[in-house]
């Protein structure tokens, strides 16, 4: 997505400058000014579409889940929710497990990332 952005924005930056050594120089002062006003105005699109492609890519934070198992080793109850503030590993849940009604503990906590789903899958 970057790419195609930059690719634009240095197109309209390249016409922009086209433009203004095409008309800029002319001998007829209208001509010449709105070279340079259509010049400017392009050059200003290219700059804004670079600052706007810089900036979504800060953008989306990664999703974090949270991991939570039952203490009963002879139970297999695994839950996989949002990460919610407060959540830490090894952190004793209020909440019993649905199976057993054992004690349930955080046993892990996951910043998801695009790219490790690609590889996993
Ligand atoms: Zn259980």
């Amino acid at each position: 997505m970057g790419v195609v952005t930059k690719i634009i924005s240095l197109s309209f930056i390249a016409l922009g400058t086209l433009i203004v050594i095409t008309y800029g120089g002319a001998q007829d002062p209208v001509i010449s000014f709105i070279g340079m006003f259509a010049g400017l105005m392009l050059w200003s699109i290219g700059l804004a579409l670079m600052g706007a492609g810089r900036t979504t890519q800060v953008k989306p934070p990664p999703p974090t889940i949270t991991e939570i198992r039952c203490d009963n080793p002879d139970c297999d109850f695994k839950e996989i929710r949002d990460f919610e503030p407060g959540d830490y590993i090894l952190r004793p849940m209020e909440a019993h497990c649905p199976k057993c009604q054992g004690s349930l503990t955080i046993y892990g906590i996951y910043v998801v990332l695009e790219q490790e789903e690609k590889s996993t899958i």
